[in-house]
């Protein structure tokens, strides 16, 4: 059965499509076509987690006339956290519905602006009960035209003491509207609200929610092994409510994340065997208070840690064990909350994750790693969301507000919130300019099979060919001008400005060189490097071009380096720019450098490269 079997309009189709649903979930394929086509109303046993939301949220919204701002539908929630959570999912359904407005009113917050917003008109209301019978009470709400009722956990409204409340306002509500009770189990006051109010009720039995796998979202992003971290920031950055564990193979790997993570600005601590308990203790209990978003820890040092509440759970590696697959994801989706697997593999990590499909018997899906668009539109509404929550406190602010409004008086309401959107907007603008898209082509999905070593031998003979993400730059200097790749990362560090330069795959010749940048960046490394002086001849920049013949287009530098004076350049080159720690290693096992903001994910792989056949020298540091 699919969504658009069950009567979907195509518009919400669309958003259902982009939230990732593939097939409708049970209490969907009950509840969406009754609502859809048949007159009686519905009472629902299901729990939270069953897909409720969607269950009723989206034959409701296909029932709004968009062409009338009058309310013509009415969601209650017990609390103001399940109220604003509802009004999001809304939201996220009817993102391709023109004029379709929801508001959620609940109590806790300004009842001025609730019934400045109400004054527009809104089609759905998501309302907590007191606050909403306070709107009704001072005939800010206008309940006449409304077609579609919905209590949404109405056992926890009863458990509220709400009972009172809803019996009042449903006398508010027309006597011809659609009914729908959700409820995890049947109290006689909620069969007597049944009774009393709906209109020959169906009834539908939704399974229990605590199948706990089932909870269980399973997901994967393929990248480079090197882009790893870089996918891991932006899965980060499109969940900014993400609280959840990131699992690493070793605790070197743990504390490296961790720092990073801290040192790019997130809220994330590591858990690892080279703590003493006195420090484990106090990271699990930062976690568990949840004033810690994002725990990097190994599989042993996460046993003894029991947190329920978990959004996400991220392998940052695979455990060799399937069984530990189990164990991780196991610790989302409990309590009857939903939660969400996530793995950042490798190519060479996909028979390990078919492997774990198996042993899981459930599909793990592949994603595309978040791109800039998406981001940055969370992290919007995540500061809206977070404008919408945030108590106020007048007795604290009254004594700054007034020279604040002073101030800002030249600026109107709108101008206000597009600056204050700017300020945390810019920022990520910034950083997600021309931001390459991470995920590996289809194509290399086979692994190190034959035919994928074919195609890389292919791509690295034809070396005007950038990566996936990356642009080629040309330089008119190679090997035959004792050029090599520390000597161009050096060149770059020390000649361009501003955000560091991704640099990826770099291919030395004989008279010149050809090298990957992120896209973005090439036209700022050929202005800085054009022109400079290489042992005495002039560096010449362009973007690679496809069929172009390079050959002799170099030339030789009248200067040729000899073996020491290279050798020497390059030691300058890694003390200057890099850190030598022993402990990171590259894909080929050898170490890896990384700069001085330990941002090892921009440094380029070419570099790990043995070029001269020799050991490194062991004592650069
Ligand atoms: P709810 O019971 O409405 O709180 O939904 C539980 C979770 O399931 C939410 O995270 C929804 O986004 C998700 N969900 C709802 N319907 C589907 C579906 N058909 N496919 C996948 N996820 C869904």
């Amino acid at each position: 059965m699919t969504f658009e079997e069950l009567g979907v309009r195509d518009d919400l189709l669309r958003a259902i499509n982009d939230l990732g649903y593939l097939a409708p979930m049970p209490v969907q394929e009950c509840v969406i076509p009754h609502l859809l086509n048949e007159e009686s109303d519905v009472v629902a046993l299901a729990q939270t987690g069953t897909g409720k939301t969607a269950a009723f949220g989206l034959p409701m919204l296909q029932r709004v006339d968009t062409s009338t701002r009058a309310t013509q539908a009415l969601i209650l929630d017990p609390t103001r956290e399940l109220c604003l959570q509802t009004a999001s999912d809304l939201a996220d359904y009817a993102k391709y519905i023109d004029q379709l407005s929801i508001l959620p009113v609940y109590g806790g917050s300004s009842i001025e602006s609730q019934i400045r917003a109400l004054g527009k008109g809104v089609q759905v209301i998501v309302a907590t009960p007191g606050r909403l019978l306070d709107l009704i009470k001072r005939k800010k709400v206008k309940l006449e035209q409304v077609n579609t009722v919905i209590l949404d956990e109405a056992d926890e409204m009863l458990n509220m003491g709400f009972v009172d409340d809803i019996n009042e306002i449903l006398t508010h509500v027309p006597e011809q509207r659609k009914m729908l009770l959700f409820s995890a189990t049947m109290p006689k006051e909620i069969a007597d609200i049944a009774r009393n109010y709906m209109h020959d009720p169906k009834e539908f039995v939704i399974g229990t929610r605590n199948e706990s796998s089932s909870n269980v979202k399973h997901i994967y992003y393929m990248v480079r092994a090197n882009d790893k971290y870089l996918a891991l920031k932006r899965i980060v950055d499109a969940r900014p409510r993400i609280y959840g564990i990131v699992f690493t193979r070793t605790r070197a790997q743990a504390k490296e994340i961790a720092d990073n993570l801290i040192q790019d600005g997130y809220n994330a601590d590591a858990l690892h065997g080279d703590l003493s308990q006195a420090q484990r203790d106090a990271v699990m209990k930062k976690f568990r208070e949840r004033n810690l978003q994002l725990l990097v820890a190994t599989d042993v040092a996460a046993r003894g840690l029991d947190v329920d509440n978990l959004t996400h759970i991220i392998s940052y590696a695979l455990p060799d064990d399937n069984d530990i697959y189990n164990h991780r994801s196991g610790r989302t989706g409990r309590a009857g909350k939903t939660g969400t697997s996530i793995c950042i593999i490798h190519s060479r990590e996909q028979r390990k994750l078919k492997a774990i499909e198996k042993h899981i018997g459930k599909t793990i899906e592949r994603r595309e790693v978040p791109g800039p668009e998406e981001i940055i539109e969370k992290q919007i509404f995540a500061l809206t969301d977070q404008l919408e929550r945030v108590e106020v406190k007048e007795d604290e602010i009254a004594a700054y507000l007034p020279p604040v409004l002073k101030k800002l008086s030249w600026l109107s309401g709108e101008d206000l919130l597009k600056r204050l959107l700017s300020l945390e907007i810019n920022r990520l603008l910034d950083y997600y300019r021309d931001a390459p898209v991470l995920d590996l082509p289809e194509k290399t999905e086979r692994g190190r099979d034959k035919g994928d070593r074919k195609a890389r031998g292919k791509r690295e003979k034809d070396s005007r060919v950038a990566e996936n993400g990356y642009e080629r730059v040309f330089i008119n200097v190679g090997k035959g001008d004792g050029f090599f790749a520390p000597d161009l990362i050096r060149m770059i560090n020390q000649n361009t400005h501003g955000p560091q330069v991704g640099l990826g795959r770099i291919d030395l010749l004989g008279s010149y060189s050809l090298f990957d940048v992120r896209l973005g960046d090439a036209h700022r490394v050929i202005s800085a490097l054009k022109n400079l002086d290489y042992f005495g001849k002039r560096l010449y920049l362009e973007m690679a071009q496809e069929g172009k013949d390079y050959a002799g287009t170099g030339g030789n530098a009248p200067l040729k380096r000899n073996r020491a004076e290279r050798r020497r350049a390059e030691r300058e080159a890694w003390s200057d720019d890099l850190e030598f720690e022993p402990r990171r290693r590259g894909r080929s096992g050898k170490p890896r450098p990384h700069n001085r903001k330990g941002k090892a994910e921009e440094l380029p792989f070419a570099m790990f490269r043995k070029k001269d056949g020799k050991k490194k020298d062991k004592k650069r540091k």
